[in-house]
């Protein structure tokens, strides 16, 4: 740049991305030099203020949305009052370890449900289609702000990891408490209070939670809750969704893939991949992927089979998986049609159960090697993987859905020839992965994004169907707490 060392102030990493689409690996990395001038790198930290003579509004679940809705409502001079089914972040990660030890489900406590929602023991993967840059900037600031890495503020990627998250999460509720807002624990709640077409608050068994306004944030796993709803007329409306298996790989053989290369290069993460491909006008498609990752259980009651992923900050685990799932329409639905808006919840329920009678119980998982599902055969072993309540051989391409298993055998077979060497019997096929999203959604206005029916509850994050992942739930949570400041007085 024709400069002098000397008038080098500062060098600040702006964003990195890694262009692995030649032999020839790059590491893109922008800078921001500071020639002659002071550096002004210093991330804008929030204020929460005291709240807890303030109005109070119900926040329920506390997920990512839930969690960034209370931390915005302090902010704008509200009290968050959180109300969490489940357990605090330490004990729930007792229940998790027991789940993968005896395959018993506890209803309130696992991987969907617990201080963090679903997001807590997961990838951690913070990337998200969504075009507003600048609010998932503040979403990636706060996680800084409450202990993660700043490099999440840089990467193109980025991700925190299970091992990270909990504490990330115990520090977001301490500013909450600390605020004067409230979180309380084993607190499912199990009915709204209506009186005369006007929402007053909510129950969790006998004893009333009333509040200005109610955040309805309690995930796509709450079927319980759909049902609640339905059962109480809040109008609630089906929609599509996805659903197929988990797919794992050795991680060296993806590394060969995406990176061309014998062995991954020391300074090159484990490398993940994205597929898409239509079949028969419905999209197959990966997803979650989680390189370096495990294959974890993730139903939400005994005699359900539920797999999803998850890993390390690290990511250092031998194995790659991901989520390879087919679109679902309401065509699939027909058999279930008598359940009304409720079809969708009750197909993905039936599948869990099959593939829980197909994994012999315990949680263990349905499994086939990747060529013998596209093949149509029984594969005679399993090849090592990572899940830890184990796997059991068994015929998925027979017995899941032929609008799914026909379309998935096709989509592996194109990922083949996009990816050679991605189809191969060292992979593993598990079933099923049924919750990547909402089957439902709890409709709200485009403006007020208040419920049509009350004008104080407020769907939001991806149980409620505007969210689907932790960075645009806890976007969409925000959204939600900037609302209600409009419309309520403080
Ligand atoms: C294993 C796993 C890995 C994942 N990995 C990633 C990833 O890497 N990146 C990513 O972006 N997304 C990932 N996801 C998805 C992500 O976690 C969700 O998209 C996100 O958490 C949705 O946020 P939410 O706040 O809308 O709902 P949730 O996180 O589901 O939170 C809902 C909360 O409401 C509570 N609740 C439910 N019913 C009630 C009730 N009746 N009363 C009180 N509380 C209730 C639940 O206990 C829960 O805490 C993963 C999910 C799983 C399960």
């Amino acid at each position: 740049m024709g400069v002098s060392p000397e008038q080098i102030n500062h060098i600040g990493v702006v964003r990195q991305s890694i262009d692995a689409r030649k032999k020839q690996v790059k590491i893109n990395v922008s800078l921001k030099i500071y020639i002659d001038e002071v550096p002004d790198e210093h991330r804008s930290i929030r204020q929460y203020q005291k709240v807890e003579q303030a109005k109070s509004i119900i926040v329920v679940g506390s997920g990512p949305a839930g969690l960034f809705a209370a931390l915005r409502l302090i902010e704008l001079g509200f009290k968050p009052i959180v109300l969490e089914r489940g357990k605090a972040v330490s004990e729930r990660k007792r229940d998790l370890a027991q789940i993968n030890r005896n395959g018993s489900i506890p209803p309130d406590s696992n991987y969907a449900f617990g201080e963090g929602g679903a997001g807590t023991f997961s990838d951690g993967k913070l990337y998200t289609r969504s075009k507003k840059r600048g609010d998932v900037g503040r979403i990636l600031e706060i996680l800084t702000q409450h202990g993660a890495d700043e490099k999440i503020l840089v990467d193109a990627h980025p991700h925190i990891g299970t091992n990270l998250l909990p504490r990330i999460i115990q520090n977001i509720r301490k500013t909450i408490t600390d605020s004067g807002g409230e979180v309380h624990f084993n607190s499912r709640m199990t009915g709204l209070s209506i009186e005369k077409d006007v929402l007053k608050g909510v129950y969790v068994g006998e004893k009333l939670f009333e509040g200005e306004a109610v955040i309805l944030a309690t995930g796509h796993s709450a079927r319980d809750v759909y049902r609640m709803l339905h059962k109480q007329n809040v109008e609630i409306e089906a929609k599509d969704f996805a659903m197929g298996v988990r797919v794992e790989h050795p991680q060296t053989l993806i590394d060969q893939i995406q990176y061309t290369c014998t062995i991954r290069d020391e300074y090159l993460p484990a490398a993940s991949y994205s597929l898409v491909v239509q079949v028969k006008q419905r999209g197959v498609y990966s997803f979650c992927m989680c390189p370096g990752g495990f294959i974890v259980p993730a139903a939400t009651q005994d005699g359900e089979c539920v797999v999803n992923g998850m890993s390390a900050s690290k990511r250092d685990s031998k194995f790659a998986n991901s989520g390879m799932v087919v679109q679902i329409t309401q065509d699939d639905l027909q058999p279930y049609a008598s359940h009304g808006v409720l079809a969708g919840l009750e197909y993905q329920q039936a599948l869990e159960h099959m593939a829980f009678e197909h994994g012999g119980g315990a949680q263990k998982a349905p499994a086939q090697r990747l060529v013998d599902f596209v093949e149509g055969r029984l594969s005679t072993d399993l090849p090592e993987c990572s899940y830890h309540p184990g796997i059991v051989s068994s015929n998925l391409h027979q017995w899941l859905p032929k609008s799914i298993g026909s379309r998935l055998r096709e989509g592996f077979k194109i990922f083949g020839q996009k990816m050679p060497g991605y189809l191969t019997n060292q992979a593993v096929v598990l079933g099923v992965e049924s919750r990547t999203s909402s089957p439902i959604r709890i409709p709200r206005d485009k403006i007020m994004l208040s419920h049509p029916q009350f004008k104080n509850l407020f769907p939001s994050g991806e149980g409620a169907g505007y969210a689907g992942g932790i960075v645009s739930a806890a976007v969409d949570g925000e959204r939600v707490a900037e609302q209600i400041a409009q419309i309520f007085d403080k």
